[in-house]
């Protein structure tokens, strides 16, 4: 039996050096395959930003150096989308001009419109408001304008040849910006791993046939939920369906992963001791099981082992098989513990652990002596505390899977007789959206 961590450490050993590939960015398709995705380059911007100077306010581009009290001529005017590529402002000249429209020659400054007015004196523009054209003047409100104000210069925002994302970052919505920003449409990323999944059992049956179970069956809870979670972690997924406790239908299901080329198959049920539990034998026959048991509640008889495949061109040539339990709870529980890094791993993150944070028990918890029990439990924030609270999803036996209902985060509770109180701080490991937790009350943002 080993422990959790071991566990851990041993199956992410396998999951270094992940394979490549060029993602194309354009179009819908683009962006849905590019999120979430690792950066296997550094990414430069090959032009600045922005790549002329550019108005910040919608006002008139005039020569700062000007008297304030000066009445301008108005000389034309630059509209973004509509550069005048030829107007000049020179001394006591001015051109309108709307935000994010570069700046005509010889124009040092930008003066806001609300600060700008028709006549010396007069009340300055509102919305709306016809502003002076070419050959009318146009007066300002307020005290002299600094050259430079209200004016983007050439590269303020990105310079030449400056790094905008770093090998090793994970694409979000903001990365995806930046990438549209700099004009890279192809960026070489890290895969996505292929993870298969099949249920096992000759009592489970399809939960969503619209047949009703017979008696003795139960539908098939683990499939939809792991291949969900790996869709959700990053990965691709490809679906084995249900296998009967029979070898022929285990092996064949086994070897459908390995011609699919399969990163990770994970199978759930059949890892334990009854005398329909075979996948340990398979697994042991056709490749290598490096360990049938870890030290943890739920999720005992978790088994991983590896699988030869065909040669890759680079990356991991084996099939990494995690034999999950087949009580729901327990394969979710280990799939978030063991598995989950895995994927990350391969999908190319730097720190594909589980983050932890301290949490607060609302409520007493009941130890284990035998095993360190991994309790589900929703985490909230309490403004002004400082801490999370954590509050148990009820009833934890394995078969329950309401208990994952939820749930944002496993609590590590040690090994021992007794029980902790409500108050007591214990490590949560997140397996949940924190962005997305429940609210306490008043923790609105
Ligand atoms: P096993 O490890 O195969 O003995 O399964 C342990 C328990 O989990 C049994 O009660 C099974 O009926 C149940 N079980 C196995 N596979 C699934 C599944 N895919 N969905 C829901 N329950 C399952
Ligand atoms: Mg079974």
């Amino acid at each position: 039996m080993v422990d959790v961590g071991r566990a851990r450490r041993e199956a992410l050993e396998r999951c270094r050096g992940g394979r490549g590939q060029r993602v194309d960015l354009s179009g819908e398709g683009g962006l849905a395959n590019a999120l979430g995705r690792v950066l296997r380059e550094d990414v430069r911007a090959a032009a600045p930003v922005p790549a002329f100077r550019a108005a910040i306010k919608d006002g008139f581009a005039v020569v700062a150096a000007d008297p304030p009290g000066l009445p301008r001529r108005v000389v034309g005017a630059a509209r973004a989308g509509a550069p005048a590529p030829g107007l000049r402002v020179g001394p006591g000249e001015a051109a309108y001009i709307t935000t994010g429209a570069p700046l005509p020659e010889g124009a040092d400054a930008v003066v806001m419109v609300e600060n700008c007015s028709r006549e010396a004196g007069g009340a300055p523009f509102g919305r709306g408001d016809a502003v002076p054209g070419a050959g009318e003047h146009v007066h300002l409100v307020g005290a002299a304008c600094a050259p430079g104000q209200e004016i983007r210069q050439v590269g303020s925002d990105v310079a030449a040849g400056e790094m905008v994302l770093g090998r090793g970052e994970r694409l979000g919505p903001a990365e995806v910006g930046l990438l549209a920003t700099v004009g890279a449409q192809f960026v070489d990323a890290a895969r996505r791993p292929l993870v298969a999944v099949l249920s096992t059992g000759d009592e489970v049956v399809d939960g969503f046939s619209g047949v009703d179970p017979g008696l003795g069956q139960i539908r098939d809870a683990n499939r939809p939920m792991l291949l969900a979670a790996a869709s959700a972690a990053g990965a691709d997924i490809l679906d084995l369906g249900i296998a009967g406790d029979e070898e022929g239908s285990l092996e064949k299901a086994i070897a459908a992963a390995v011609s699919a080329g399969a990163d990770v198959l994970l199978t759930s049920g059949g890892v334990s001791m009854g005398d329909k539990d075979l996948l340990k034998g398979i697994l042991e026959r056709l490749g290598q099981i490096h360990y049938g048991k870890v030290l943890m509640k739920p999720g005992k008889p978790l088994t991983f082992a590896t699988l030869p495949r065909e040669e890759a061109a680079e990356g991991p040539n084996e099939l990494l098989v995690f034999g999950l339990p087949g009580n729901p709870v327990s394969s979710a529980v280990t799939f978030y513990l063991i598995v989950l890094p895995c994927i990350r791993a391969l999908a190319g993150w730097q720190e594909p652990e589980l983050r932890r944070v301290d949490a607060v028990l609302e409520e007493e918890l009941r130890l284990d002596p035998a095993r360190p029990e991994y309790h589900r439990a929703v985490l909230r924030w309490v403004p002004g505390q400082g801490a999370f609270l954590a509050s148990s999803t009820g009833g934890q036996i394995s078969s329950r899977l309401l208990s994952m209902r939820s749930a944002n985060a496993l609590l590590t509770l040690p090994q021992r007789a007794g029980s902790l109180p409500a108050g007591a701080v214990v490590p949560a490991l997140l397996i949940g959206d924190v962005a997305g937790m429940p609210q306490a009350p008043g923790a609105g943002g």
